[in-house]
């Protein structure tokens, strides 16, 4: 048996981190504008998290002007909405295309990229503060997971180099791929599960909801792995292909697919889910809960 995992959101609560990001993203765009500006950029930015709250199938994470995953699928994806709603605002909103504008004379390619800098520096202020923070019950998730025989592959947008960390940090033994230690994690970092297929579409259409499935990155790695089963947090991320494989696929029919629905969980995305997606198991209970269930069997 072997269970493909997801990072963030699966082994850790991402809210610190993702407040942070917040803060370090709306405190520097506000911070580029002229002082007699300021104000406006902040009210602007306000009125702007309002609407990608509000409108999560629109503005979420949208790499190359594409909707990678919804506004409201983790604590994260609020900010790459906020920066789409810039992007899409700009033309028409002035005080959007400042800000847009600032990012790119600071050095920062795209808006996508400096989204990608906030992250980081989220990240890091956090763990510099407080250390790695892998859930204990997720960590005790693994280990019996690790001890009962069944492999655990590691897939996340996240750098091997926090993997390796973090995990080294919480005490459960982990290994970089592509060597494959029994008993041990294997890490692979900077997956690029966000990343679309360039010119291509195939999108998974959940009640209406429109998820793109064409993948590439991430594709290669599931085909490469053909794990048995797949735990995400972010359903357009971590769910949406392995869905797509399982319905259309023999050998994938019998794969099993977890999504975790944290306190954070999308409700639109849920709502699809329970109707349409019948497949996909909802896992209130964590990591803890998908070890009980697949050790069950
Ligand atoms: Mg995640």
């Amino acid at each position: 048996m072997r269970l493909l995992s997801d990072f963030d959101g699966v082994w850790t609560h991402p809210r610190e981190e993702a407040r942070a990001q917040g803060a370090v993203l709306d405190g520097q765009l506000v911070a580029w504008m002229p002082e007699a500006q300021r104000a406006a950029a902040g009210e602007l930015l306000a009125k702007a998290r309002t609407e990608v709250r509000t409108a999560p199938e629109r503005y979420g994470w949208a790499p190359g002007g594409r909707l990678s995953a919804f506004g409201d699928e983790d604590p994260f994806a609020e900010h790459s909405g906020l920066l789409y709603w810039l992007h899409l605002h700009a033309p028409s909103t002035p005080l959007a295309a400042a800000m847009a504008d600032a990012v790119r004379a600071h050095g920062h390619e795209s808006l996508e990229s400096f989204g990608g800098w906030t992250h980081k520096e989220g990240v890091q202020q956090v763990e510099g503060a407080r250390g790695p923070a892998i859930l204990p019950a997720a960590a005790d998730a693994g280990r019996a997971l690790l001890g009962a025989g069944i492999e655990i592959v590691l897939v996340s947008n996240s750098g091997t180099d926090k993997l390796v960390r973090w995990f080294t940090h919480a005490g459960v033994p982990n290994t970089v791929h592509p060597e494959r230690p029994a008993g041990a994690l294997w890490l692979r970092g900077g997956a690029r599960k966000f990343v679309l297929e360039a010119g291509a579409s195939d999108p998974l259409s959940l009640g209406g909801l429109m998820i793109e499935s064409r993948r590439p990155f991430y594709e290669e790695i599931l085909r490469e792995e053909q794990p048995q089963a797949v735990v995400g947090d972010v359903f357009s991320l971590d769910l949406a292909l392995p869905l797509v494989l399982r319905r259309r696929e023999p050998a994938w029919r019998d794969v099993r697919l977890f999504w975790l629905a944290r306190d954070y969980a999308s409700a639109m995305v849920r709502r699809q889910l329970e109707t349409h997606a019948p497949e996909v198991e909802i896992v209130e209970d964590g990591l803890e809960g998908v070890a009980a269930r697949l050790m069950r069997g």
